[in-house]
């Protein structure tokens, strides 16, 4: 640090000069903390002792010239030594004396004596007074230092604005040094902008003797800054204001990470209001919760509502109570995570659906803390509802075309059962026609009638199942039952087309939950698929291969796979796109609607070809959860 050339200038003769140009003590004696180069006045005042000592020694002048040595003290003192001021006040004294003893005889003049006794007297006395000065010095300086330690800038300045006191903390907040500001008017030094007109701030100052309020100021290198600053009115003795300390703190950071963090909360709102989702945070087993502002405008509380799960729960929808209640439970103990899907009830009557996803974050002697998020997610639900409307109009709609193409194998599926019931109705009024009527045949007759009554009326069934209009009803059953079920009501087509059908169905039978009709549409599309892409072939084998295989522990997969045309390769992307078809009369809705069925189950469909030729068509879903391993 370089040092600062300025006068030293002791502590009590220390004055500063206000605007009204009466002299008056300054607020803070301006005081250096650093010290000075001591050689120059230890140099004068040596030269200045031996000059006097001469004058003093070798001269006839008849003065009291030892009285210079009072100056040599003072020069010495200068240096702040307290050791150099005491040495040099004895060492000017032993010289007085010297000098007196060397210029005359010593009962020559009482008037010479008087003066070196004058001499002496002089000496002592500008010694004690500046060991004492500097003794006061010292302490100031120390407490000089202290201010220094602290990293507030501390700034006094008197009734005029002008800098008495500038510390180290000053010095790296604005960028002067000491010696560069004070003298200065603080505020033009350093461009402050204040927050109301400076009379307000004056006149609260000299009615409380404090202020304190943020300032804009500009450092020496022109960097604007952002001051937290605390004002405290001094007074003289006698109640006259002199100066004012001021501590200073540089808050730009933390003003800009505060508008930063602000910022931030706002995008964070903005973005949980655009996505309809709040956070919140759970403490169990008090029930007590944080909501964000989204959160209390998906549950339709005022702000000021303290929020717990007991409103969460006023606000359920009646039917969803009891699943709310459970998980409930399950956070009491302390579940890991929950994610779970309910409706809310909001006093105008409407209906939300919300989702709620949460995790433990703290765990401790049974006290557990959540934090998650909760979605309003009433516009996703109300849209895949009515995708799956349209997905069941849809499906509908080609169950229908699809039993149109059936039409022919449907009508001889139930009038063969029809006709065996006519022959055997025959039949049995034969048997009792008899002038020995034959009890036991006509029974049996009878018999096969009741069966082939029945037979006809399944078939009926299910092909007003498939012909009805229903929306999607989930139910555990037995896939290779579905699959079968499937086959016979093609069975008749295949046979037209002279296909020769082999089955292959895992044991045990595999457990789905799903739609029945739905899954009965995929499958029967796939074998008419089948039958098609085998009707044009000639010259070899119409074969399809039926197989269910438990692919892993939680899926079933049914593989259609036929020896017809196969699949080109530039289709392969398109099949299970709308509309795509390459037959003359096709739709192209068909695997459209598989596609949208299967993955409606949370499974997946896609067609392979076969090295060996023809089209392998499978389809992969989920395994009802109890029957899973
Ligand atoms: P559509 O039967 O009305 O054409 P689909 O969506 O059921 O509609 O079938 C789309 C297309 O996929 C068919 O036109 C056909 O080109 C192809 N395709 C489907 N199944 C097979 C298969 N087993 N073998 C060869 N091509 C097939």
């Amino acid at each position: 640090m370089p040092l600062v050339r300025r006068p030293r200038v002791p502590l009590i003769f220390a004055w500063a000069t206000n605007a009204s140009g009466a002299n008056r003590p300054s607020a803070f004696p301006p005081i250096d903390p650093r010290r000075g180069d001591s050689r120059p006045p230890l140099l004068a005042a040596a030269a200045l002792a031996l000059a006097v000592f001469l004058i003093d020694a070798f001269t006839p002048l008849d003065i009291a010239i030892a009285v210079l040595y009072v100056i040599v003290v003072l020069l010495v003192a200068s240096t702040e030594s307290r050791s150099a001021t005491r040495f040099a006040g004895v060492a000017c004294a032993v010289l007085t004396v010297v000098g007196f003893l060397l210029s005359r005889d010593v009962n020559e003049s009482a008037a010479s004596l008087a003066r070196c006794v004058f001499s002496l007297l002089a000496i002592a006395t500008t010694t004690v007074l500046t060991l004492r000065n500097l003794a006061s010095t010292a302490r100031l300086r120390g407490q000089v230092q202290m201010l220094n330690l602290t990293h507030d800038a501390i700034v006094v300045y008197d009734m005029n604005d002008v800098i008495t006191f500038w510390n180290q903390g000053a010095e790296d907040v604005y960028g002067w040094t000491a010696s560069e500001a004070i003298g200065k008017s603080f505020h033009r030094l350093t461009q402050t902008r204040f927050p109301i007109p400076l009379a307000e701030i004056q006149a609260e100052l000299l009615r409380t003797g404090r202020w304190d309020g943020e300032l804009h100021r500009v450092r020496r290198d022109g960097a604007g800054i952002v001051i937290s600053s605390r004002w405290a009115l001094w007074r003289d003795p006698a109640g006259t204001p002199i100066g004012v300390l001021a501590t200073n703190n540089d808050i730009t950071e933390r003003q800009r990470a505060k508008a930063a963090l602000a910022k931030s909360e706002a995008f964070l709102a903005e973005a949980q209001c655009l996505s309809k989702t709040g956070s919140i945070e759970l403490h169990l087993p008090e029930g007590n919760m944080v909501w964000s502002d989204e959160a209390y405008r998906i549950l339709g509380y005022a702000r000021d509502v303290l929020p717990n799960t007991g409103h969460v729960l006023a606000r359920t929808h009646p039917e969803d109570v009891d699943l709310v209640l459970a998980v409930r439970g399950k956070t009491r103990a302390g579940e890991p995570g929950i994610d779970v899907s309910h409706r809310l009830l909001m006093p105008d009557g409407t209906v939300k659906h919300v989702r709620l996803v949460a995790r433990v974050v703290s765990a401790k002697d049974g006290h557990f803390e959540y934090v998650g998020a909760l979605m309003d997610i009433t516009d996703a639900v109300l849209t895949q509802q009515a995708l799956q409307r349209s997905l069941a109009e849809l499906a509908h709609v080609t169950r229908v075309t699809t039993l149109g193409e059936l039409a022919a194998s449907i009508a001889h599926e139930v009038t063969q059962p029809i006709s065996a019931i006519v022959t055997c109705g025959d039949s049995a009024l034969r048997w009792l026609n008899r002038p020995q009527p034959d009890l036991e045949e006509a029974t049996l007759s009878i018999g096969q009638m009741i069966r082939d009554a029945k037979r006809s009326s399944e078939i009926i069934s299910r092909i007003r199942s498939m012909a009805r209009k229903h929306d999607p009803s989930f139910a555990a059953m037995n896939f290779n039952a579905l699959v079968e079920e499937a086959i016979e009501l093609v069975g008749r087509e295949l046979q037209e087309h002279r296909v020769e059908v082999f089955v292959d169905l895992c044991v045990p039978a595999p457990v789905i939950n799903g739609d029945r009709v739905q899954l009965q549409q995929v499958v029967v599309n796939l074998l008419i698929n089948a039958a098609q892409a085998m009707s044009g072939i000639t010259g070899r084998r119409r074969q399809l291969w039926i197989s269910t295989t438990a692919s892993d522990t939680k899926h079933v997969t049914l593989a259609v796979k036929d020896s017809g045309h196969g699949i080109r390769e530039e289709d392969a992307e398109r099949l299970f796109t709308a509309f795509f078809t390459t037959k003359a009369d096709g739709m192209g809705m068909g695997l459209s609607i598989c596609r949208s069925i299967v993955e409606a189950h949370g499974g997946r469909i896609w067609a392979d070809s076969p090295p060996e030729g023809g089209a392998l068509l499978q389809l992969a879903l989920p395994l009802h959860e109890e029957s899973q391993p």
